[in-house]
């Protein structure tokens, strides 16, 4: 819901000027994470032009905000679906249908802390990314396999 970003903006105290509520849409009906030209082009079909720094300008700060995340294996642009969730907001891509699920684990958040703390480092935030096959392809694959089989 671009309504839900729009109010962490205004609670930050970020004014909702027309460039940043446009990227925040096309964000908002991406299916895919979008690079900064991936936006421009989006916008020019509807009529809108951004010049790139400005679509870069706003995109660093909704990932400042977390109203954004950067996809460590593509780069691209998503729009943030937990904004209310607390912690480092962690991402399964799908390498077959490129399905991208967000999620929030409190517990291995503890873990790699722990890790690093143990070598003398002082974590504040977790990026991380898991690669594979969603339940969907994950399913197919096997049901494929079942039939492979004699
Ligand atoms: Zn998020
Ligand atoms: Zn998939
Ligand atoms: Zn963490």
């Amino acid at each position: 819901m671009v309504q839900d970003s729009i109010q962490v903006l205004q609670a930050q105290g970020y004014k909702v000027t027309k460039p940043r509520r446009q990227v925040l849409e096309i964000l908002d009906r991406a299916q895919r994470p979008l690079s900064p030209y991936d936006i421009q082009r989006l916008l020019r079909q509807q009529g809108k032009y951004l010049n790139h720094v400005t679509i870069y300008r706003i995109l660093d700060l909704f990932y400042s905000l977390n109203l954004a995340h950067k996809l460590l294996s593509t780069g691209g642009f998503v729009k943030c679906t937990l904004p209310s969730e607390e912690g480092c907001h962690r991402f399964m891509v799908c390498h077959r249908c490129g399905a991208i699920q967000e999620f929030v684990d409190p517990q291995l958040c503890l873990q790699e802390s722990k890790s690093t703390r143990n070598l003398g480092f002082h974590t504040e935030y977790h990026f991380s990314e898991s690669s594979g096959l969603c339940s969907n392809c994950y399913r197919k694959q096997l049901q494929k396999q079942g039939n492979a089989q004699p």
